[in-house]
């Protein structure tokens, strides 16, 4: 565990949520916290993302873990907060295979972890998800997975930023592009676009897909995967549709204002980064990506672009989540990860345990940032 417990002051690099959730548990034990952000709460991979609560298919047993707890921490968080419904909806998964392909195994792996994952036939499935066309669905059927759900992370990031303000805590938006001072072998403080300096006992560096490149300026490796990556948004459209849907050709959810967001691999894989590091999306692919969308709704709705949501998605090297202390460097915590939007509210509370008790937390065993330098 890093030498550091029970600390005055946290400064925390990132407004999405790690970095908020995080925020809020260390205030709720009396910590004194800043957190900074380059532009405004929630301007990163938390709000452009899918936002699928599920451990569904197959990972390490600890990351499943992990992904279980975090879902759990979300039910809570709904049967805390009926005010806030619309930001949070558990209202089950559907997944069916591609052409050529079989997700029986899947199906089998997932019960045998005790997950819960229902085979059910494209009449079954019609009747348990309105809104869906089952002519579409796999001829062998599809998985119905009923204990996932969705987030709108912006509604929540805001609602737990507000509770770090009202404890006390700063939160500072749109400083500019922000870096962790080290000085002695231990990260002392995040230095700001205009040069000011938050000096504290703990920095955390939670910036999504920019956490790679910020440890490494501090002299930490860590493994990055991050692809670039998109949603797209639509307007409002009539549909019954609830679930999340994962299709073949696109994964689909509702928006808090009755939109879909929807995404894909073939989709993103088509993106083109420009030499000014910009990203270049084709009007056609994100025509065909609202066309797969309206082919697999009950009526074939006509689905129009509101706006997309493009940049990196946060993936580590090894595709596990990276949390917790930085052994290189004293006083340094990190949260860095996929999976962000179902681990987010359990990484924050037991990355601030963490940092106040310096007690370290079983779940986060084979997550620790130092596997990358081990080489492991
Ligand atoms: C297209 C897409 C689909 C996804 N689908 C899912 C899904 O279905 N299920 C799921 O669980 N997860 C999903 N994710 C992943 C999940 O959204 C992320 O893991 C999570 O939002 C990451 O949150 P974060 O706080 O780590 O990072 P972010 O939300 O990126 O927040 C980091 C913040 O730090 C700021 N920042 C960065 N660098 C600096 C700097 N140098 N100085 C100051 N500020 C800085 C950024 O502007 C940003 O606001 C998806 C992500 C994407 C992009």
């Amino acid at each position: 565990m890093n030498s550091f417990s029970n600390p005055g002051h946290v400064a925390i690099l990132g407004g999405g949520i790690f970095g908020v959730s995080t925020a809020v548990q260390l205030a709720r034990r009396d910590i004194r916290v800043t957190l900074v952000t380059d532009g405004d709460l929630a301007s990163g991979a938390s709000g452009r993302s899918l936002a699928w609560l599920n451990t569904a298919g197959q990972r390490s047993l600890p990351y499943h873990a992990l992904r279980l707890a975090g879902i759990d921490r979300w039910k809570t968080w709904r049967l805390n907060h009926p005010e806030h419904a619309e930001a949070l909806h558990f209202s089950g998964g559907l997944t069916w295979a591609g052409e050529g392909e079989s997700f029986r195994e899947r199906h089998s792996y997932e019960r045998s972890l005790g997950y819960d994952s229902v085979w059910v036939s494209a009449e079954q499935a019609a009747e348990l998800v309105p809104g869906i066309d089952p002519g579409v669905i796999a001829e062998e059927g599809a998985i119905f997975n009923p204990g996932e759900g969705w987030v709108d992370l912006p509604t929540v990031i805001g609602i737990l930023a507000a509770e770090v303000r009202d404890r006390g805590g700063r939160v500072l938006e749109n400083v500019g592009r922000c870096s962790v001072v080290t000085e002695g072998g231990r990260a002392t403080a995040i230095a700001t676009e205009d040069s000011s300096r938050i000096d504290a006992d703990v920095v955390v560096v939670a910036a999504g897909p920019q956490t790679p490149a910020l440890l490494g300026e501090a002299g930490v490796g860590v493994g990055d995967d991050s692809p670039a990556a998109f949603v797209a948004v639509t307007r409002p459209v009539e549909s019954d549709l609830q679930t999340v849907l994962n299709t073949p050709n696109v994964a689909i959810r509702r928006a808090v204002d009755g939109g879909l967001i929807m995404d894909s691999g073939w989709s993103e894989e088509s993106i083109r980064i420009a030499q000014d590091g910009s990203l270049e999306i084709d009007d056609a692919v994100v025509a065909r990506l609202l066309e797969e969308a309206s082919a697999v709704l009950t009526g074939h709705p006509t689905l129009e672009l509101d706006y997309i949501g493009a940049g990196y998605k946060p993936i580590p090297g090894d595709g596990e989540p990276v949390v917790g202390p930085v052994d290189e460097l004293a006083g340094l915590y990190t949260a860095f990860s996929h999976s962000g939007a179902t681990l987010g509210l359990l990484v924050g509370e037991l990355l601030a345990n963490e940092i106040v008790d310096g007690v370290a937390s079983p779940l986060l065993d084979t997550f620790r940032p130092s596997r990358f330098s081990r080489g492991e």
